[in-house]
């Protein structure tokens, strides 16, 4: 029996299990898809947004206040990057500076601190970012936005958890939910029965939340397309945003951690199965809002495109409750800004209704850091050469755009909640996330995970079970 059952890996169910890890509480995290962050948490703008913008009163306003200020100490605990780069909004007409004071007054009554939103009038914006647009006028510092690396974030969250001993089950769907004395959770990998059950199941937590009881909330999923930059190709400082609309925050650019920039994204309502696909009229309407904020943007030098779906609930915000006290948690309708609230909503979850249900008592085995991660990128020449005199995969260059060895790629495998397959590695270490986009390494990665997970390389995955990139051999091995 389990004390709480998580369905979904995405950074709201990861952020819970490391924040349910500190108790003695036995806890699993149930995921249906190969790896974890696959969905939301994979594609979105990575932003530690400050709290100018949701409306006040609301939850998203709540806990995106709570959760930025709790990211920075996070990130240092698990070694997850984070970029304070702060941001500004920009107006670019007469309307949009009028905006600008309503969007001031929203932050205050958010509770962002005077000295967190002030004015920036366009030469003080002009001393910061020399690729603004003509059109920009004046804008709003945000000096505590920040920038993530989102599916890292939930990496980490869980590798912590299960350090601490939340165990975790990949490729295992939940398909049906019942309760007598305590919840039974079926699966195509057989029942499991716990005390609590939360539902972090992001575009699918109202199909979730109505296998146990249909409840008012429905989610659609509403799609956002990206263009990515090279890194070190166009300089920009901070996040910028247009004055936000009724369609949301609008098109943003963000600077990335390594370098890179990111630009969307779009806003449009799709089906499920749509949700991954980017448009041409997507990214023809980047490139023209885009162009309101900044100029002068390479688009020569996009090494790719992709989109996200955010799970927009019909309350229009996010649905945290406790069905009828039953110890059914939804954490739903998790759209922007999910990603930073969510350290936030784990720790009220935790306190105010997984607590109501079993005994919190502290686990003193708990250690809120996650083992290091050997980066030689971040280290000096000295520590590089003791390191690789140490272990000589160190000093073999396995992914040559973004300079990940072969020593980074065996230890993203060999970790808890480790990369099993050529997307994993690249979303824990970067290799094959630079310009050539893996054409170099993907078979350096082949090789190294079939030998560290012992299977044959031609069953080495891309991504889900199955998806072997290597069709037949050719010289014999
Ligand atoms: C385009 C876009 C831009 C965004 N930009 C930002 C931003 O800059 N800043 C910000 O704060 N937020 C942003 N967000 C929001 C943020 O990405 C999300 O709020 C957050 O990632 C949601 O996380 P989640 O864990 O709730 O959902 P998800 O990451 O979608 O995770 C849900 C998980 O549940 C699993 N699951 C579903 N059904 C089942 C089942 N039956 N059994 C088992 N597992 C199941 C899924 O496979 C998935 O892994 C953006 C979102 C999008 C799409």
């Amino acid at each position: 029996m389990y004390d709480v059952i998580i369905i979904g890996a995405g950074i709201s169910g990861t952020t819970l299990a490391r924040e349910l890890s500190r108790y003695k509480l036995k806890v699993m995290v149930l995921e249906k898809e190969y790896d974890v962050a696959t969905e939301a948490t994979m594609a979105n703008s990575a932003i530690i947004h400050s709290g100018h913008d949701p409306k006040p009163g609301t939850l998203k306003a709540k806990f995106n206040i709570l959760g930025n200020r709790m990211y920075q100490k996070m990130s240092e605990e698990l070694d997850i990057p984070y970029l304070p780069c702060g941001g500004m909004v920009v107006a670019t007409t007469k309307e949009e500076q009028d905006n600008l004071l309503l969007l001031y007054k929203r932050g205050l009554e958010n509770g962002l601190l005077p000295e967190e939103i002030t004015f920036l009038s366009r030469e003080d914006i002009l001393v910061r970012e020399t690729n603004i647009s003509d059109m920009v006028m004046s804008g709003l510092d945000l000096p505590t936005t920040a920038v993530t690396f989102p599916w890292e974030a939930a990496i980490a969250n869980l590798e912590n958890a299960m350090d601490n001993g939340v165990e975790l089950l990949l490729e295992t769907e939940v398909t049906s939910i019942s309760k007598t004395d305590s919840f039974i959770v079926n699966t195509n990998h057989g029942a499991f029965k716990s005390k609590v059950v939360v539902n972090a199941s992001g575009v699918y937590a109202d199909i979730v939340n109505n296998m146990f009881q249909p409840t008012e909330f429905t989610i659609r999923a509403r799609r956002g397309e990206y263009y990515v930059l090279d890194k070190d190709v166009y300089e920009i400082n901070s996040v910028i945003y247009p004055v936000p609309s009724t369609k949301g925050k609008g098109v943003i650019i963000t600077p990335q951690f390594h370098g890179n920039v990111l630009i969307g994204p779009t806003s449009k309502f799709v089906d499920i199965k749509d949700i991954s696909r980017t448009t041409p009229q997507g990214l023809e309407y980047i490139k023209n809002l885009a162009k309101r904020s900044v100029k002068n943007i390479p688009y020569h030098k996009v090494i790719r495109s992709f989109a996200g779906g955010r799970a927009t609930s019909s309350t229009g915000d996010f649905v945290i409750n406790d069905i009828n006290k039953t110890g059914f948690i939804n954490i739903g309708g998790i759209e922007s800004p999910g990603l930073t609230a969510a350290p936030a909503i784990a720790v009220y979850v935790t306190e105010n209704l997984v607590a109501k249900h079993v005994e919190l008592v502290k686990n003193e085995n708990y250690n809120p850091r996650r083992r290091k991660v050997l980066r030689i990128s971040e280290l000096s020449q000295d520590e590089l050469s003791t390191l690789v005199k140490k272990d000589s995969s160190f000093g073999k260059i396995i992914c040559r755009c973004e300079k990940i060895t072969e020593g980074e790629v065996i230890d993203s495998i060999n970790r808890n909640c480790g990369a099993r397959s050529i997307v994993g590695v690249k979303n824990r270490v970067r290799a094959g996330a630079g310009r050539c986009q893996g054409g170099f390494c993907q078979t350096e990665v082949i090789r190294i995970l079939s030998r560290e997970l012992k299977v044959d390389k031609m069953n080495v995955n891309y991504q889900k079970e199955g998806s072997y990139i290597l069709k037949s051999r050719t010289k014999g091995e």
